[in-house]
């Protein structure tokens, strides 16, 4: 059978958040580009389900109409106001995302099924730039030159798709990531979490605040509650693949035995009904730097490992990733260069100066999430200040004062009241 030949100016792999987050901004630059998915949209993805604000900045900037969208839609992409933490000493502290709010201000967050967000952002790739093939099979990746092809079967047909950039956005099993990194020497840090999908929990915060409870068996890891559309909520456990292994951990049974004895957690569940299997998978961590780019390529999302080491997000770091990588490619087709001098620059670079604080403050955040003693004496001081809660609110807005947390200095001035 003959193969039906394509030539495009850029192939992305993986129609998730990072795929769409490139493809948006190629539409919006006119480059014409190729996105293939093994799957089939709407399509299952296990998370969380809570987006960030750096969720709603990408989307904004992808295109405005589309964030008004989701926040006059509040039935469907439900508004989150804050995050309420649960220390290992159980005391719960409510901090909201926007402490100095108007009545103009949105909700910076917002949480709903991964199968209906992924389909909203799959729906938006439509475009005359984007050739979308769903449901399509990547057989092999071939780098010769200047030039990437993928053979893929897609509807039965045969393709030899072409162009001189690849981009891997094909999640934490990349394909691309295998056969164009698969040489890194950096150390990958994985975490692994479970999902489970409830109605009926009572207790939750009348602003749908996420719930992150802090439980001494599961540090650094958490416990999550996360309130969705329609009264169901997303209920779930992430804790580092060595942790795991080192404390042979059974993380199905640590969830469900929280669920059922920890005197905070369970009255809550008491009536409440498990509507769907329980599922996981890994979270690769951005614990440090790492090349995301080579000749001819480059990776987003979960390719790249930019799961936020503490809070576990990886949504708005993906969808972002992919608007940075299109950012790059606008350079460097003019110049015609896809070299891994040219994408380390244009890419890996202004990546790392725009993320890398961020996530190293995570980094050494979920480092010290090992001390309980830490964690319960941070939230006792600020469950009886105003102010030190009021400074930890600002921190999720507010980079310069997260730093802080990383720092003994900031321990220091709350055990001395300052
Ligand atoms: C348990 C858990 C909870 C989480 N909770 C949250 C949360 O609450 N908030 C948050 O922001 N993040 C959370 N994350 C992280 C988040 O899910 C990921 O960071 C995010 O999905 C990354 O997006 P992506 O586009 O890089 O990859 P994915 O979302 O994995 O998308 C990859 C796409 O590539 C396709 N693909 C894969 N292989 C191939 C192939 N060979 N050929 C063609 N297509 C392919 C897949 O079908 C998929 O559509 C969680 C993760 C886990 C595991």
């Amino acid at each position: 059978m003959s193969k039906n030949s394509i030539d495009t100016k850029v192939i992305i792999v993986g129609a998730g958040p990072a795929g769409a987050g490139i493809s948006f901004f190629l539409t919006n630059y006119e480059i014409p580009h190729i996105v293939i998915d093994k799957n089939t949209f709407p399509r299952d993805k296990v998370c969380g389900d809570a987006c960030s604000g750096k969720t709603a900045l990408v989307i904004k900037r992808a295109n405005p109409d589309w964030l008004a969208e989701i926040l006059e839609h509040s039935e469907e992409f439900l508004p989150s106001w804050g995050i309420t933490f649960v220390a290992p000493n159980g005391k719960a502290l409510d901090i909201p995302f926007s402490p100095n709010r108007t009545e103009e201000t949105k909700a910076p967050g917002f949480t709903l099924p991964r199968l209906d967000f992924d389909d909203f952002l799959f729906r938006k790739m439509a475009s005359p730039y984007c050739t979308i093939y769903e449901g399509a099979t990547i057989g092999n990746i071939i780098h010769e030159g200047n030039k990437v092809s993928v053979n893929m079967t897609h509807d039965a047909t045969e393709y030899e798709i072409s162009a001189p950039i690849i981009i891997g956005a094909d999640g934490d099993k990349s394909i691309v990531r295998k056969q164009f990194l698969s040489g890194s020497t950096v150390p990958k840090t994985y975490a692994v979490g479970l999902r489970a999908y409830y109605e009926g929990i009572t207790g939750m915060h009348r602003e749908n605040f996420i719930e992150l409870h802090f439980l001494p068996e599961m540090l650094p890891g958490y416990l999550w509650i996360f309130p969705l559309p329609g009264g169901k909520a997303n209920v779930g456990v992430g804790i580092l693949s060595e942790v795991i292994r080192d404390k042979k951990i059974n993380l199905r049974e640590q969830m469900l035995a929280a669920i059922k004895n920890n005197p905070q957690i369970a009255p809550r569940f008491a009536n409440a009904r498990l509507t769907d299997k329980i599922q996981g998978w890994g979270l690769p961590l951005a614990m440090e730097r790492q090349p995301i780019s080579g000749n001819n390529f480059m990776l987003c999302g979960d390719a790249a490992s930019l799961v936020d080491p503490f809070s576990g997000e990886g949504i708005g770091n993906a969808l972002y990733s992919g608007m940075l990588a299109a950012m790059a490619i606008k350079e460097a087709l003019p110049a015609n260069d896809f070299s891994a001098t040219f994408l380390k620059k244009a890419y890996d670079d202004v990546l790392y100066k725009r993320l890398g604080d961020e996530l190293k403050i995570s980094a050494t955040l979920q480092r010290l999430c090992k001390y309980p003693w830490l964690f319960n004496f941070v939230v006792n001081k600020a469950y009886k200040s105003p102010s030190l809660r009021n400074t930890i609110s600002c921190m999720f807005t507010d980079m310069d004062l997260r730093e802080q947390l990383s720092k003994p200095s900031f321990y220091l001035k709350i055990l001395f009241n300052r």
